[in-house]
C-alpha cells in the first residue's frame, strides 16, 4: 500500500461527519442548517466529486448571528486577559490535536498539496498562541500629560465584527483574522468562503470545545452575494475584516457605507520578484520558483512577475524552464506532490484563458500552457516569456501556477515596471549591492518587501498592501488598531481656568 492509499483511507474517516451531516452553521453555540433549509453543494477540486452540502444562509441567519455576537460582546469585552489567554492557548492545543484532520480536509476541499497543508494547522496554532500572549497588552495606551491635564489613552474593543475569508489557505487565514479579534475582546460572525467550508467548521468546533463562551464566535456559511452582503450591511456589526479579491473589497466598502463600517482589506496582488545581475542567482531561482509554484500559485503574496536584468535573462530563463519541467503535479494527498488542482472549474477556466491572451498579446509560452490529462482541475505550471509591461499577463492577477517574465535594463526600468501595476502587496529584490537594495526597497510601491529572501512570515511585523492590494495592517499591535477603538481620557491636575459663560 502506498502512502497515498493510506492517506485516502484516513481521509474517508475525517470526511465522514461532513458526508453524514453536511457542513452546518454555528450560532450562539448551536449547530444548525440555514433557516430557509437551503443548501449549496461543496465539491472537491481533486476529482470534481460531491463532498457535502453546506447551508445557503441569508439575512435571517446573519441577523441571528449578529444579535448573538452583540449579546455576547457585553461579557467577552470585559473578560480579563488571563482568561482570554487561557482559552486562546486551549484553542491552539485543540488545533494541534486535530492537525492531521485539518490538513487532510484542507487538501481535499481546496486541492492544496499535503506538503504545504501539513503546516497549515501548526501556523494556525501559532497565530492563536501569539495573540493569546498579546491579550495582556490589548488595552495599552499612552500617557500624554499637558500643563493642566493628565491625558491617558487606552483601547477598547470596537464591538462585534464580521470576518469574511477566501478559499486559498482558508484555515490559516481564518486563524490569522479571528485570533486577534478575540484577543482584542471582540465577538464575531465568520463567513467562510463557499468553495472551502470544511476546515472553518473544525476550527469553530475546537474553539467551542476550548470553552469559548457561546455567541462569541458565530459561523454562518453561504454565498458572498447573500450571506456576505448581509453581514457587511448589518447594523450590529461594527467592522469587517475581509480577505479576498480587490473588486469584492470595493463592493464591501459600498455595502458597509450606510452603517459606517470600519474595514480592513487584504486583497489581490501582482507581485514582482526583481533579479539583478549581481544577485546570488541560484538562491534567486529557488525563491522565484517557490514563490509562484507553491500553493498552486493561489497565493496573494506569490511573485507572479519575474523582472530579470536583460544580460542574464537567457540563462536564467533556461534554468527556470528546466526546474518547472520537474515540478511534480499530482494528488494533493501524495507527499511527493508539489502542485495540485486549482480550486474550481470556474477558476481553472479563468487561469487557462490567459494562455490565449498571452499568445494574442505576442508573448510566448515557454513551458506549460495546458491542462494535464487527469480528473480534477489541474493546470500545468506555466511560464510566459517575451512579455512586456503593458500586456494583460503582466498586469492582471491570474492566481494560478503561472509566471510572466519581463526583462529590464536598468534599476530605474525595473522600478518603473514593478510599480506600473494597480497592485502593491509584496515585492522581492535580489541583489548583493547594499545601496541598490536600499534604494529599490525604498522606491518599490508595496506593503511588504523581502530582500534576498522569499516570503518569510514573522508575526510581530505588519502584513498588508498598498494601492489595490489592501487597506490596513495585520500582525503585532497593528491588529489591535483595527479591532479596537482608541479612547482618550483627560484628568484635571488641579483647578485650571474654565471659561465662564453667562456670568
Ligand atoms: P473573493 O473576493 O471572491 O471571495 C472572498 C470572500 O468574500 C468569500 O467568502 C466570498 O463569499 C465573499 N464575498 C464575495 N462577494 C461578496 C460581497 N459582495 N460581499 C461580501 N462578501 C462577499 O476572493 P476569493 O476568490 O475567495 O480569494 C482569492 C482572492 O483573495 C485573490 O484575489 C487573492 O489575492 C486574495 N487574497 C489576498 C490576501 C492578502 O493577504 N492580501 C490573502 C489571501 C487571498
Amino acid at each position: 500500500m502506498t502512502i497515498l492509499d493510506e492517506n485516502l483511507i484516513k481521509l474517508e474517516k475525517f470526511l465522514k461527519p461532513f458526508k453524514d451531516k453536511g457542513v452546518l452553521n454555528n450560532i450562539n453555540g448551536l449547530s444548525k442548517p440555514a433557516s430557509s433549509g437551503k443548501t449549496f453543494k461543496n465539491i472537491s477540486p481533486v476529482d470534481d466529486s460531491f463532498i457535502c452540502n453546506a447551508p445557503r444562509s441569508n439575512f435571517d441567519d446573519i441577523d441571528e448571528a449578529a444579535k448573538a455576537s452583540k449579546a455576547a460582546f457585553k461579557e467577552w469585552s470585559k473578560t480579563g486577559f488571563a482568561e482570554k489567554r487561557k482559552i486562546l492557548h486551549k484553542i491552539a492545543d485543540g488545533i494541534i490535536e486535530r492537525s492531521e484532520e485539518i490538513a487532510f480536509c484542507e487538501c481535499w476541499d481546496t486541492g492544496q498539496a499535503i506538503r504545504f497543508m501539513s503546516k497549515a494547522a501548526v501556523r494556525g496554532a501559532e497565530n492563536f498562541r501569539f495573540f493569546a500572549d498579546k491579550a495582556i497588552s490589548a488595552q495599552d495606551g499612552k500617557t500624554l500629560p499637558s500643563q493642566t491635564l493628565m491625558n491617558v489613552t487606552t483601547r477598547v474593543p470596537i464591538g462585534p465584527v464580521g470576518i469574511i475569508t477566501p478559499w486559498n489557505t482558508p484555515f490559516m487565514l481564518s486563524t490569522w483574522k479571528i485570533a486577534p479579534a478575540l484577543a482584542a475582546g471582540c465577538t464575531l460572525v465568520h463567513k467562510p468562503a463557499e468553495l472551502s467550508p470544511i476546515t472553518a467548521q473544525i476550527l469553530n468546533e475546537i474553539a467551542l470545545d476550548a470553552g469559548l463562551p457561546k455567541g462569541v464566535w458565530n459561523m454562518v456559511h453561504g454565498l458572498g452575494e447573500e450571506a456576505g452582503v448581509a453581514l457587511s450591511q448589518h447594523e450590529d456589526i461594527k467592522a469587517i475584516a475581509f480577505v479576498g479579491e480587490s473588486k469584492t473589497g470595493s463592493s464591501i466598502m459600498k455595502q458597509g457605507a450606510d452603517t459606517l463600517k470600519r474595514v480592513h482589506f487584504e486583497l489581490g496582488g501582482k507581485n514582482p520578484v526583481i533579479v539583478f545581475d549581481d544577485a546570488d542567482l541560484d538562491r534567486a531561482l529557488d525563491a522565484a520558483v517557490f514563490m509562484i509554484y507553491s500553493l498552486n500559485g493561489e497565493r496573494c503574496t506569490s511573485s507572479s512577475r519575474l523582472l530579470i536584468q536583460s544580460n542574464i535573462a537567457k540563462d536564467f530563463i533556461n534554468q527556470l524552464v528546466a526546474r518547472i519541467a520537474k515540478i511534480k503535479i499530482g494528488h494533493p494527498l501524495d507527499p511527493e506532490t508539489e502542485v495540485g488542482p486549482l480550486i474550481s472549474k470556474n477558476h481553472l477556466e479563468k487561469v487557462t484563458s490567459y494562455f490565449e491572451i498571452a499568445k494574442n498579446e505576442g508573448a510566448k509560452i515557454a513551458i506549460g500552457g495546458h491542462c494535464p490529462d487527469m480528473p480534477g482541475f489541474y493546470v500545468s505550471p506555466t511560464l510566459f516569456t517575451d512579455a512586456n509591461s503593458s500586456m494583460r499577463i503582466s498586469n492582471e492577477e491570474i492566481f494560478g501556477p503561472v509566471l510572466t517574465v519581463i526583462p529590464f535594463d536598468s534599476e530605474e526600468d525595473a522600478l518603473t515596471i514593478a510599480n506600473g501595476v494597480d497592485y502593491g502587496l509584496t515585492g522581492y529584490i535580489w541583489t548583493n549591492d547594499l545601496s541598490r537594495a536600499l534604494r529599490t526597497s525604498e522606491n518599490l510601491e508595496a506593503g511588504m518587501i523581502w530582500v534576498n529572501s522569499e516570503n518569510v512570515r514573522h508575526l510581530p511585523t505588519p502584513f498588508g498592501g498598498v494601492k489595490a492590494s489592501g487597506i490596513g495592517r495585520d500582525g503585532g499591535d497593528w491588529s489591535f488598531d483595527f479591532y479596537m477603538e482608541q479612547k482618550h481620557i483627560g484628568f484635571a491636575k488641579g483647578k485650571h481656568n474654565i471659561p465662564k459663560l453667562g456670568k
